[in-house]
C-alpha cells in the first residue's frame, strides 16, 4: 500500500460512518467500519462485504467496536455510557468485543478498535485495577486471532493515555489517534498529543473540531467541523504525521449520518485538502 492512502468511516449496517457506496464513489481507497450489530456478524456477512471491497478496489483497515446503550448526547452521558469503562457493561461488552474481533477475522483485517471509555484517573482505584484487567483479557483474545487494539484518543489526556498502556503492558495495544477529539473532550492540544504519544499511533483519523468556550473545555462539547476548517491546522497535523514517521492511512471522518448530502460533500472536501496536503508534505 502506498504511504497515506486515503480512507473513510464506513458503516456495514448502521451507524456514523457513510456506505460503502459513497468511497466508492469517491475514490477512496481505504475504509475503516463500524462493526455491525450482533445479529449481522456472521461468515455470511462478512464474505458480503468483503466482495464488495474487491470489486469497488476497497481495503478495510480496522473494525471498529461500539455498543448498545452508548450516548455522546453530552460529555457526562458520555463517561457513565461509553466503551468498557462502565462497571455495569464492562463483562458483556467485552465479550462482545471480543466477538467484533472474530469478526474483523472473517474479514481478513488486522486491527480492532475502539473508544475504550474514560479510563479512571486514579490508578490505585479498584475501577481502574479492573479496566486494565479486561483489557489485558481482551487483548489476549485478540492477540490469538492475530490481531492488534488501536484505542480511540480523546476521554484521556495524553499523559493518562500513555500510563494506561504502560500499565495494561501488553504488545497489541495501540492508539487511532483522533486530533478533533483532543479538542472536542478538550483533553489537550491535538499536536502536542500526537507527539507525545506518536510510537503507539498506528491509524488515525482526519477530522476536525472547534473548542468549546474558554471555562467550559472539557465540561461541553467542542464542535466538530468539515476537515481543514476547525482548530486543527491540517497542514501542520500531516507535517507531524510525517515527522513522526506515521504512513498508514489517513481516514476520513465526518459524524453526520443524518445529513448523507452534506457528509459526502465535506468528506469529498477533505479529500482534495489532503491530497494538496500530500502534494507539498508527503
Ligand atoms: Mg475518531
Amino acid at each position: 500500500m502506498s504511504k497515506w492512502p486515503i480512507g473513510v468511516f464506513t458503516s456495514i449496517d448502521a451507524g456514523l460512518g457513510v456506505r460503502l457506496e459513497v468511497a466508492e464513489e469517491l475514490d477512496i481507497p481505504t475504509v475503516q467500519i463500524h462493526a455491525p450489530h450482533a445479529g449481522n456478524r456472521t461468515e455470511a456477512a462478512a464474505t458480503a462485504f468483503l466482495e464488495k471491497c474487491k470489486a469497488a478496489g476497497i481495503s478495510v483497515t480496522a473494525v471498529f467496536g461500539g455498543f448498545e446503550g452508548e450516548s455522546y448526547a453530552d460529555i457526562p452521558t458520555t463517561v457513565a455510557t461509553v466503551g468498557l469503562v462502565p462497571p455495569e457493561t464492562q463483562a458483556a461488552r467485552a465479550q462482545e468485543m471480543k466477538e467484533i474481533s472474530d469478526f474483523a477475522k472473517l474479514l481478513g483485517c488486522d486491527t480492532v478498535a475502539l473508544h475504550i471509555g474514560f479510563v479512571p484517573e486514579d490508578r490505585d482505584s479498584a475501577e481502574y485495577k479492573q479496566i486494565v484487567d479486561c483489557t489485558r483479557d481482551l487483548l489476549d483474545h485478540v492477540k490469538a486471532n492475530g490481531q492488534q487494539l488501536n484505542l480511540e484518543t480523546g476521554q484521556e489526556t495524553a499523559d493518562h493515555l500513555l500510563e494506561f498502556i504502560h500499565d495494561v503492558d501488553r504488545d497489541n495495544l495501540f492508539i487511532n489517534f483522533d486530533p478533533a477529539n483532543m479538542i472536542l473532550y478538550g483533553t489537550g492540544d491535538p499536536i502536542d498529543a500526537l507527539k507525545k504519544v506518536a510510537k503507539y499511533v498506528r491509524s488515525v483519523h482526519c477530522k476536525d473540531a472547534t473548542w468549546a468556550a474558554d471555562g467550559e473545555r472539557g465540561k461541553s462539547w467542542g464542535r466538530e467541523v468539515p476537515f481543514g476548517t476547525g482548530d486543527i491546522n491540517a497542514e501542520l497535523y500531516l507535517q507531524t504525521l510525517k515527522e513522526i514517521g506515521y504512513d498508514g492511512p489517513l481516514t476520513i471522518e465526518r459524524e453526520i449520518p443524518e445529513e448523507p448530502t452534506q457528509q459526502k460533500k465535506d468528506i469529498g472536501q477533505a479529500v482534495a485538502t489532503i491530497n494538496e496536503l500530500k502534494a507539498k508534505i508527503g
